[in-house]
């Protein structure tokens, strides 16, 4: 990208033209800040000549992708001529440490995604019947007047509504979304990924190592600096969608890693391997906990890391089946120490209830915690052992021939594998997403984070390191509890166990588990946090099904779908009454086809469903009203932080062309201007400061000033200004000043920093070493006790005191079975038990009965990149179609089936019959046993003009059609790959059935049929 070509005798490489570019856009930058009348004054052009059109001027706007969760940081470029403006590339910015210039195919194409003939451009009515594509076009004022009108008719209550988001509002605008449901009292959010995501995926190490969203923003996996790098069924991260990993992934290649991929087929991720090994479906769990056993039987682990910073020293008891923390407790019952033998005294020892080391007791005296201890009992005569211990026995069986066994793999290669893990250093094991998924889905994740923390790779460089973001959160939260406890507010105590520390920090600056922990607990399943007194209705299931005897569907989740479809069939009650739900709000996200697709289908057939979206997705086929929203290059934001990068600082989106459609507004507008038209403009703003600790008054104010010229320029013109958007305007007027402050500057010096280079750096990770500031090595993890939690306290004192014991949460750690074909994979809230020969771990099918993966695909994910011509290009041209577009099956396999390359096939859940109808790519790189299906296909919108160009080899239905009803009892995820599969040619009727596109009753309302108009300045 240095490009030297030389133009007018004139010499300029990018990053020449940057630093040009910061100093010009210094002045334009406060013009900007001075404009009042929407005209975007953009910064002044210096020339770039890796474009040539003479007469044209070329600029770059900093912004952050808004694709996918690992949100990037880009720069737009845009040229201008006259009045004429437009987007012309987007690139990677260069000075970004999130992902160091670089950029997926995604990320590049979405120019494409603003210029898009299928944009939604003008609010649509529903006309005709749910299904179809029946709607008329509508004025704003018309459309919102439609919405009042049926929330009266229906009789609308706060928690009858659902607001669902997706990537897009889960990654970016937290801190506005989750404020906008405690301002409007609307208790249940379905997001979507975050159920599989979030929680199906994360919720294990999240529990061991303190965070929420590690893909997102809080982790950074240091492949660059690991020896070792373990890609563990995760293509979908480092390798598939995102490019935070990815970069770093590329770095740690080229510096010599070796890289150990885990996978049941040959991904991306897996053709870089040094080392390949296709273990079997649902063996993940049984190959972590050998490789646990393995490094405690070979010395292998970290003795200094397990014992001072990890709770591996605590004593435990076994109680009901379950291991108990011996503790010393005060007499409301809350725990005031944690024991351990400490092997200087050889006394049993009370160590502090939250702190970041064992190293000193709770009277200040240097201890040596013992990681094992013999004869010890409590003063009534119970066994006590370590945690330490306790994992020991869990991981017992787990020989190297019996893991062997189970992954179906050959002996040697679980032993190298298990060797280098051994003695190798750094390690990382990738994070992230698309493993199997099932019941033992935490508890292998669970795995991976013990093996990190046993091996010592927690913070460290090459191995997992906090983002700078996290860290702000952990050490705001560490000295908000110390000042607590040293004034006499509050006695010391585990942080669960200590709400007035919780709240005392902004919700949205807590440290992830910290933050779920308040928002699941305190908030979203706390009854008396509404004035309605309703919990979301994830958590009314819950009690529905406990009350029924059976086991709860997300007992410890958040934004989960759980429980939406049942409100719908009258199945969920709270307080003896129906918990009834009327309204669906998709905010960026395709329900219809992201989360399981029939029974969305049913439920956006049976409510008013509001859509705010830029495409017409499939959920549009279901949708009574569809807003048109702006894309994330045609908008003005608030200030942010730095994302899944190790340096804390700042960035934010800057608006780089006019709104190609006038009639599109921006998300955030549209949710303030919503709340002020429903009378809680007020509390909401001050429910946004409040979250991320910003003066509300400043902000309520920032936000009446900043918002007055636009709501009457709307109800003059009836459309939206093309530039600015208020929100992010007076977010940014009191942001600024806050940031100055800090950093002793100006807000304009800091603007000009933020406009000219995108991102200002405030602390890398070599400052935060230099400071003392490593997790947990000098301040304490955001978990209950502050140490990495090989034994967690919240699924101890959260989840098993309120549901009882089950393994799929056990506090250490339990083997769970694939359980085929059963387990909770067969119908909500019950274990069902698996029946020969499923019940055996060592369980392999005979074709055509096959285990089902699903894999993510590096071009196409998520709702905006399934209707981008480029993309759809790449994934269509003559190499990728098969491997992008068919069920990956192997060879032999097929050939013994009778099926050949390109045929349609039928694959079908032995669970519940469910299909799929795709076509079939033969290849060696997949186990003989198992299917590969490739995720983001099956739209049937006939207004989606590209993504329904895979209709001719995947079919209509998305993946999720073929998910069980059923939840995961601890994180509410589906268990979308619990069972096995039988595989067919399919039938011509069923070819014909699943290749049909919806019916269109009003051509004309169909958003490609407009043209894309030119982009002007004003
Ligand atoms: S990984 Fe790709 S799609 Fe995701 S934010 Fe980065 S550039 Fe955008």
């Amino acid at each position: 990208m240095e490009s030297e070509k030389p133009k007018n005798g004139l010499r300029i490489s990018r990053r020449d033209f940057l630093k040009v570019s910061a100093i010009t856009a210094a002045a334009a930058a406060a013009g900007y800040a001075a404009s009042k009348n929407f005209v975007f004054d953009i910064f002044s052009p210096p020339v770039d000549d890796e474009q040539l059109q003479p007469g044209y001027q070329y600029s770059y706007a900093p912004n952050m992708c808004g694709i996918c969760s690992s949100v990037c940081d880009i720069l737009v470029n845009v040229e201008q001529k006259g009045n004429y403006i437009r987007a012309i590339e987007i690139d990677g910015n260069p000075l970004s440490t999130l992902n160091y210039g670089k950029l997926c195919a995604r990320g590049r194409s979405g120019t494409l995604i603003t210029y898009n003939k299928d944009r939604l451009k003008k609010p649509l009515i529903r006309t005709g019947p749910k299904g179809t594509w029946a709607f008329k076009e509508a004025e704003w004022d018309e459309a919102i007047q439609y919405i009042l009108q049926k929330f009266q008719e229906l009789n609308v209550q706060p928690w009858e509504i659902v607001l669902s988001g997706g990537a897009i509002p889960c990654a970016n605008y937290r801190p506005e979304f989750i404020p906008f449901t405690f301002a409007a009292q609307i208790p249940t959010i379905a997001g979507s990924p975050m159920q599989p995501c979030l929680f199906g995926e994360h919720l294990g190490m999240n529990l061991t190592i303190g965070t929420f969203d590690i893909h997102g923003d809080e982790l950074a996996d240091d492949f660059q600096h690991s020896s070792l790098i373990v890609l563990w069924g995760n293509n979908g991260n480092p390798a598939g969608i995102f490019v935070n990993k990815g970069s770093r992934l590329g770095k740690g290649l080229a510096n010599g890693a070796f890289v150990i991929v885990l996978d049941p087929r040959q991904s991306e991720a897996a053709s870089k391997a040094d080392l390949w090994i296709p273990v079997k479906p649902g063996s993940d769990l049984a190959i972590a906990m050998g490789l646990i056993k393995y490094l405690i039987d070979n010395n292998y682990y970290d003795d200094y890391f397990t014992r001072y910073h990890t709770n591996a020293p605590f004593l435990v008891y076994q109680e009901n089946g379950v291991y108990v923390p011996y503790t010393a407790n005060y007499e409301d019952g809350t725990v005031q120490a944690f024991y351990v033998y400490d092997e200087i005294s050889q006394s049993i020892v009370q160590v502090p209830p939250y702190t970041n080391t064992n190293m000193y007791s709770i009277n200040g005296q240097t201890i040596k915690p013992a990681l094992r201890v013999q004869n010890l009992t409590t003063p009534d005569g119970k066994q006590l052992i370590t945690v330490f211990q306790a994992l020991e026995q869990a991981v017992s069986q787990f020989t190297i021939d019996y893991v062997a066994r189970i992954a179906d793999v050959d002996k040697s290669l679980i032993e190298e594998f298990y060797f280098r893990v051994g003695t190798m250093r750094p390690i990382d094991f990738a994070t992230g997403q698309k493993g199997q998924e099932g019941s033992y889905t935490t508890m292998w994740r669970k795995a991976i984070g013990i093996i990190m923390a046993l091996t010592g790779n927690i913070d460290v460089r090459g191995g997992w390191v906090y983002s700078g973001d996290h860290r702000e959160g952990a050490i705001q939260l560490f000295q908000t509890y110390t000042s607590m406890v040293n004034s006499g507010q509050v006695k010391p105590g585990i942080l669960i166990q200590r709400p007035q520390v919780l709240m005392s920090v902004p919700v949205l600056n807590l440290p992830g588990q910290m933050m779920q922990y308040v928002a699941t607990a305190l908030a979203y399943c706390n009854p008396s946090f509404w004035q309605h007194g309703h919990p979301a209705v994830w958590c009314a299931y819950n009690s529905t099904l406990t009350s029924q005897g059976l086991k709860p569907a997300a007992a410890f989740s958040l934004f989960p779908d759980t429980g939406i479809y049942e409100a719908t069939q009258g199945q969920v009650k709270w307080n003896g009454q129906p918990y009834n739900i009327k309204v669906i709000m998709t905010c960026c996200v395709n329900p219809a086809k992201d989360m399981q697709e029939s029974n969305w289908k049913q439920i956006l057939q049976n409510t008013f469903v509001i859509m705010v979206d830029i495409f017409p997705t499939d959920t549009a086929l279901y949708a009574d009203v569809i807003l048109p929203d702006a894309t994330y290059i045609e908008r003005e934001e608030p200030i942010t932080t730095r994302g899944a990068t190790p340096d804390s600082g700042y960035r934010r989106r800057w608006q780089a062309i006019p709104r190609v459609y006038p009639y599109t507004i921006p998300e955030l507008d549209l949710f303030v201007l919503l709340s002020y038209k429903l009378g809680f403009f007020e509390q909401y703003v001050t429910w946004m400061a409040n979250s991320l600790g910003l003066p509300a008054d400043q902000l309520v104010q920032a936000m009446q000033k900043e918002m007055m010229p636009f709501v009457q320029y709307f109800e003059k013109y009836g459309t939206y200004p093309r530039w600015g958007e208020f929100v992010g305007k007076a977010f940014v007027d009191v942001q600024s000043q806050i940031i100055a402050q800090k950093l002793n500057t100006t807000p304009d010096v800091v603007l000009n920093k933020l406009r000219t280079e995108g991102v200002i750096t405030v602390n890398t990770f070599e400052d935060y070493v230099q400071n003392n500031e490593r997790i947990p090595w000098n301040i304490p993890a955001g978990l209950p006790t502050g140490r990495i939690e090989i034994y967690s306290t919240i699924l101890y004192y959260y989840v098993v005191q309120n549901f009882g014991y089950d393994p799929t949460w056990d506090p250490i750690l339990a083997y769970i079975p694939p359980n085929w074909n059963a387990g909770y994979a067969v119908t909500p809230g019950q274990f069902v038990q698996p029946q020969p020969p499923y019940n055996d771990p060592t369980f392999k099918p005979t074709p055509p009965e096959m285990f089902y993966i699903e894999f993510k695909i590096p071009p196409i994910a998520y709702t905006f990149t399934t209707n981008v011509p480029i993309l759809e290009a790449i994934t269509s041209n003559s190499y990728h179609t098969n491997i992008y577009q068919f069920a990956w099956i192997n060879k032999e396999t097929a050939q013994n089936l009778g099926i050949n390359e390109g045929d349609w096939i039928a694959i079908i859940s032995k669970l519940n019959g469910a299909k799929l109808i795709m076509r079939a790519h033969l290849t060696e790189w997949i186990r003989p046993d198992t299917i590969g299906v490739p995720e983001p296909w099956g739209q049937n919108n006939p207004a989606l003009t590209y993504s329904t160009r895979s209709l001719k080899n995947f079919g209509n239905r998305a993946v999720t059609h073929i998910w069980p009803q059923s939840y995961d009892p601890l994180t509410g995820h589906r268990m979308a790959q619990q069972f096995t599969v039988l595989v067919r040619k399919a039938t011509p009727d069923e070819i014909s059935e699943y290749t049909q596109l919806a019916q269109v009753q009003t051509q004309d309302t169909i958003p490609s049929q407009e043209n894309i108009p030119g982009n002007y300045t004003t």
